[in-house]
């Protein structure tokens, strides 16, 4: 299998403040490309584009292609559990979204310690692992968003677990909160092969300020910063699948052109992306990957990755103030909430794989922008 997977969470959009608003016609395009290069995988889960990511994989993907001309990955939401039956319930939601008869890859999305504990409760490794059997799914496995220890904790309690799917990229493969290294050789530790999400961070390693951009442009011109991203990630021997959620056209031609006969990074190269780290590290603001796994359950429907943008596009000396300024109105004048409005019950942090401090961001936002 080629290292690159085509990740359905980020697919262009008719209406970007709609986020199931996908372009189809685009998106069966790209699907289109992606295979005849050769590459193979696709990932999506239930909660994806607010819900839609499964069953547009199904319209672009699966009623068009052969099914054994593709592997497809979805994911069970542990955090959606709340009574006994909803596994199940979601399970079969997932085959008839996608239209198929198994996965190739079936995960338990989002684990970390408290998603851990309502896996336990529902018993969630023994229903995986009796789908495996009865054939619906050919191999078991869960993303992860923790520190190593709990990694360890959860593949030494599942040895049964067959790869796990880490956030990997340059930038976070020494930070102390994702602990990207750790938790990647925690995994090869225990045998398992490693699905790497997030190789750009979100796109924050596509658009990197001009002096790491220069770096990066130094030794290779015509290589750009988001491939440097992925190249890094692809170049972990233990990583079988890179995914990158690929938003147009021009992302997946060039993802699909590097990755075709992909070669790893030598040394001299990894040295020039340790000094792209520091200096990124320097210049970061609120470090969001614009997943969007905290907005659900929000009750005052604070838009919060759009405002964690608009805040870290100002940080930026070269954005507009009026730009920033019409991007904020577009959004209260929608009814969206304001940072002000957060009532503090913090869903949004129990939500969030990055464990950002999201209130307390919200707070820095609102004095920032709410002037
Ligand atoms: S803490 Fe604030 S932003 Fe987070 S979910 Fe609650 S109201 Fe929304
Ligand atoms: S705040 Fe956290 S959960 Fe929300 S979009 Fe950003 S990284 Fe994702």
């Amino acid at each position: 299998m080629k290292k690159l997977g085509f990740g359905l969470m980020r697919l262009p959009l008719i209406d970007p403040e709609n986020h199931s608003s996908v372009d189809m016609p685009q998106f069966c395009k790209m699907v289109d490309l992606f295979l005849k290069r050769g590459f193979t995988y696709f990932d999506t889960a239930y909660m994806y584009h607010d819900g839609v990511s499964e069953s547009v994989a199904k319209e672009a993907l699966v009623d068009r292609h052969a099914r054994d001309s593709f592997a497809l990955t979805t994911k069970l939401p542990t955090f959606f559990l709340k009574k006994q039956g909803d596994q199940e319930r979601i399970f079969e939601e997932q085959i008839r979204r996608c239209g198929v008869e198994y996965f190739d890859y079936y995960l338990l999305h989002n684990l970390g310690e408290e998603n851990y504990k309502i896996a336990q409760k529902f018993k969630s490794f023994q229903y995986v692992s009796r789908l495996k059997e009865q054939g619906l799914v050919r191999r078991i496995g869960f993303s992860f968003h923790d520190k190593a220890p709990v990694l360890d904790r959860i593949l030494t309690e599942h040895p049964e677990i067959e790869f796990v799917q880490l956030q990997i990229n340059y930038l976070d493969w020494n930070d102390e909160g994702v602990q990207s290294r750790l938790c990647y050789e925690t995994a090869v530790r225990h045998g398992k092969k490693v699905i790497i999400m997030e190789p750009v961070k979100g796109g924050r390693l596509a658009n990197v300020p001009d002096e790491v951009k220069k770096i990066l442009s130094d030794k290779h011109a015509d290589w750009s910063p988001a491939s440097w991203a992925i190249r890094f990630a692809a170049s972990l021997p233990e990583a079988v699948v890179v995914l990158s959620g690929m938003s147009d056209m021009a992302q997946l031609e060039e993802n699909t052109s590097f990755m075709r006969d992909f070669k790893s990074l030598e040394q001299d190269e990894l040295d020039i992306l340790r000094r792209a780290e520091a200096m990124l590290r320097a210049s970061i603001s609120i470090p969001c990957t614009n997943c969007r796994y905290c907005t659900e359950g929000c009750p005052q429907n604070i838009p919060i990755p759009e405002y964690f943008a608009i805040y870290n596009e100002k940080l930026k000396s070269e954005s507009k103030e009026e730009t920033l300024k019409t991007a904020l109105r577009s959004l209260t004048d929608k009814g969206y909430g304001k940072p002000e409005d957060c009532i503090g019950c913090k869903q949004c942090e129990r939500a969030c794989p990055q464990h950002l401090v999201i209130t307390e961001y919200l707070k820095k936002v609102g004095e920032s922008l709410f002037d």
